[in-house]
């Protein structure tokens, strides 16, 4: 049933994506594929190509996203990262070059949120079986000593390729970064490939290759999590680049009426509980972009807005509980902007910290 709801999403996040199909400007038809991959619904759109061609593109990235899932996934035995987590506290492990940038990236997102993004989050993530068939609620002395084992502090990269958890127990969960390095690597491939104009969505999170056909920015909307019929609170217009949203409502479980989503906060133990609905963090990676939406995420609205807008070339939008939107300074041309599209929510000028909220 859990897994149903997950589906569900993630087919209404690739309706949002290919809702917003351009006009068709090419000799072409858009070929577009659908593949199930590291715990979500993917699909790959290329316009640029006739259908042969296009497949071929299409199962050459589907098989580097399948690579990355083999190598990076805490749910396969014989991964790198398993690999590595199984000798926490004892000894270093070599993994591929690929594997060990992603963790440099992994654990450069960790100290510049100070934790908020922590790729040793393995631990929590286990105990609370988030993708599990039997997710549960720890109890308190159990989070108490997870927590001690929560600390990218303790992940030590050996260059160039050794990667070492300096205590017995700890565990790495790249699951909040892995889906976008495998959205930069398909987009690396479609284009080695020749194709410079395809829009990826890998369970939501979207890569965009090239500009759309007829040259107009791209449009792509942010899911409305209350409407299951693919409706959106607001829409993105972008001219390329990387749309990528963390939200409560993508993974989650419910016990005794109480609803507890799977991202987590470092600090509590607990799913973070700032009154965000979601974070969607714009960038050119998005690798980057996933980690991103991760810690502002569990920094909440006010310290995530401000974090979002102290980096370069990173724009985001929240949006809050009580349906209000807000988006980082960036958000101000036609080239790059944000309208809304409910009624429901309003979007608030400024930051959060110059609006009393509600
Ligand atoms: P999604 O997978 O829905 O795109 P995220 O990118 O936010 O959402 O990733 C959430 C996943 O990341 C969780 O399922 C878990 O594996 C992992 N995770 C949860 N909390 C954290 C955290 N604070 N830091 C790093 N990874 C996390
Ligand atoms: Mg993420």
């Amino acid at each position: 049933m859990r897994k149903l709801v997950i589906i569900t999403a993630c087919i209404i996040f690739a309706a949002a994506a290919s809702g917003c199909r351009p006009e068709q400007q090419t000799d072409f038809e858009p070929a577009a594929k659908n593949h199930v991959a590291l715990n979500t619904v993917n699909r790959i759109t290329i316009y640029d190509k006739s259908r042969r061609d296009a497949e071929m593109i299409l199962d050459a990235a589907f098989g580097r996203i399948d690579e990355i899932e083999a190598a990076m996934s805490l749910y396969v035995d014989e991964s790198e990262i398993n690999q590595i987590n199984r000798q926490a506290g004892v000894r270093s492990v070599q993994v591929s070059s690929e594997t060990f940038e992603l963790l440099l990236l992994a654990e450069e997102s960790a100290r510049i949120s100070q934790g908020a993004f922590d790729p040793t989050i393995g631990p929590l993530v286990t105990a609370w079986g988030i993708s599990s068939d039997n997710p549960k609620i720890p109890d308190d002395e159990e989070l108490d000593a997870l927590l001690e084992l929560v600390n990218y502090r303790n992940l030590v990269m050996e260059q160039p390729d050794r990667v070492f958890l300096v205590r017995e127990g700890m565990k790495l969960d790249l699951g909040g970064i892995a889906k976008g390095y495998a959205a930069d690597e398909a987009k690396r491939i479609i284009r080695e490939m020749g194709s410079s104009s395809a829009l990826i969505n890998l369970g939501g999170n979207i890569l965009l290759v090239g500009s759309k056909p007829d040259g107009t920015p791209w449009r792509i909307g942010v899911q409305d999590p209350h409407n299951s019929r693919g409706r959106y609170i607001v829409i993105i217009t972008l001219k390329g680049g990387t749309v990528v949203t963390s939200g409560t409502y993508e993974r989650y479980f419910f016990d005794n009426h109480i609803r507890y989503h799977h991202i987590l906060d470092t600090s509590t133990g607990f799913p973070a509980d700032t009154g965000l609905e979601s974070v969607t963090i714009v960038t050119e990676n998005s690798a980057y972009a996933d980690a991103l939406s991760t810690a502002a995420f569990v920094l909440g609205l006010e310290k995530g807005f401000e974090f979002i807008e102290s980096l370069q070339d990173v724009e985001a939008v929240f949006i809050t509980e009580d349906q209000r939107v807000f988006k980082t300074s960036g958000f101000s041309s036609p080239d790059l902007g944000v309208s809304l599209s409910h009624d429901d929510y309003r979007i608030i000028e400024g930051s959060p910290q110059q609006n009393t909220p509600k």
